[in-house]
């Protein structure tokens, strides 16, 4: 087991306080964004040595199939295939979405070939992997996640119709056709041809951006779509004449109480708003922006790559195996993600078998013990534990409970003839109420 130093992104949207107070840390005074837990190479965790450190991923490229098992590296090859994040974000990052491992694979041959660097501003596909996700809310968190049906989005255009005509303003040309080509096809085809019109729309769309922006300025309309339109109005202020204003309210807005979970699938636009939370994804850095952002955004991968099949919200319920342990599995064989809570003095919960693990202490303190091994963990601190190290125990520290947080591999059902069958949940998904 190895204690980690973990670098913290510094993207715009970042909250200047959420991770530092988390970790507790000294805030370092610029926005952290994000902070990756985990062997990608884009930042990869330094495990800490009895001298000096060394790159995670080099650690377990030195030796694939003890450190991440024999089921991990038999289904996803000799790279820890999770990787964890805690997000904070203070302003909305950008409309986005993830390919499919197919796309993704594809895309990077090609940017490859094209001698593209990774770095370059139009580079789409900085790994070869797909990259569903999941995030588990540690306050409220705002989010915009995936289409909702066409009549919704008809519904709430209508309305910013009638409120142009009550209030004497121009009505703009995009919003009545928007609604005419809602109103006239069925899913996902009248809401790809929305989403095209937008996405493509140049200065046009962005007028009518700009007038709707003026409009809720003087007055949001109390109902169901309140919520939506506010969130328009704000992305309006942070992004002028930006389409995805428009976008915004075609999606699903959704509100996360803490404890509250989401997944992500591949084709999934979403636009995380506001919050602080445990995000868990196959370790790839591979987005596709549609929107709200200053950034790179190519319209036609962009088109290729988005679902237009409106969902429910796909809420992701826990399961409670036992006492202070939750267990999150989305339908992803790469990752779930656990909370543990216990008291001193409470019994120990293994990691899960064979499978490697990153740990996060998110309070109290906690120990780690293998046979051969005692790791101390702080608030903050985090570790990672190899697959041949198992059994590992994780307990409270002597005086304080912990809370911490487990990401491990979510293959166990994919293999139920390997181990025995693991106790958790299927995805639950129910709509949005
Ligand atoms: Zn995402």
């Amino acid at each position: 087991m190895y204690t980690l130093n973990n670098s913290i992104r510094d993207y715009a949207w970042g909250s200047k306080t959420l991770i530092a107070d988390f970790l507790g840390h000294p805030p370092s005074g610029a926005p952290e964004a994000e902070m990756w837990i985990g062997a990608h190479p884009g930042a990869p965790s330094e495990a800490i040595l009895d001298r000096g450190h060394i790159r995670l991923d080099k650690l377990i490229e030195a030796d694939p199939e003890g450190l991440l098992g024999p089921d991990s590296h038999a289904a996803f090859g000799s790279t820890l295939p999770f990787l964890m994040k805690v997000l904070a974000a203070e302003s909305p990052l950008s409309l986005q979405v993830h390919p499919t491992r197919e796309q993704a694979a594809a895309g990077f041959a090609a940017e490859e070939a094209l001698g593209l660097p990774k770095e370059a501003q139009t580079r789409n596909y900085k790994d070869p992997n797909h990259k569903p996700e999941m995030i588990l809310a540690l306050t409220d968190f705002e989010a915009l996640c995936g289409f909702r049906p066409a009549s919704e989005t008809k519904a709430i255009f209508d309305a910013l119709v009638t409120l142009f005509r009550e209030t004497g303003a121009e009505i703009p040309e995009v919003l009545q056709e928007a609604t005419s080509t809602l109103a006239g096809a069925d899913d996902p085809s009248a809401i790809r041809q929305t989403f095209t019109g937008l996405i493509r729309g140049g200065d046009e769309v962005s007028c009518a951006v700009d007038a709707v922006a003026a409009l809720l300025g003087s007055t949001i309309p109390e109902g169901p779509y309140t919520a939506a339109l506010k969130t328009a109005l704000d992305l309006s202020e942070a992004y002028p004449r930006d389409p995805g204003v428009l976008i915004s309210l075609m999606l699903n807005r959704v509100s996360l109480r803490p404890g509250e979970a989401v997944y992500l699938p591949a084709g999934n636009i979403h636009a995380y708003l506001h919050g602080l939370g445990i995000e868990v994804m196959a370790s790839s850095d591979n987005v596709l922006r549609g929107g709200l952002t200053a950034k790179h955004i190519d319209v036609d991968e962009l088109l290729r790559t988005v679902d237009f099949t409106p969902l429910p919200v796909p809420r992701l319920a826990a399961a409670s195996p036992a006492e202070g342990q939750r267990i999150w599995q989305p339908p992803f064989d790469e990752f779930q993600l656990q909370r543990i809570e216990l008291e001193p003095g409470a019994p120990n919960i293994d990691l899960p078998a064979g499978l490697p693990a990153l740990v996060l202490v998110a309070s109290g303190s906690g120990v780690l013990e293998t046979s051969l091994q005692t790791l101390e963990l702080g608030k903050g601190d985090s570790a990672f534990a190899g697959a041949h190290e198992s059994p590992v125990r994780l307990r409270a520290g002597s005086t304080e409970p912990l809370v911490a947080f487990v990401a491990t591999t979510g293959i166990q059902e994919a293999m139920p003839h390997r181990r025995p069958a693991h106790p958790m949940t299927k995805a639950v998904t129910t709509p949005q109420a």
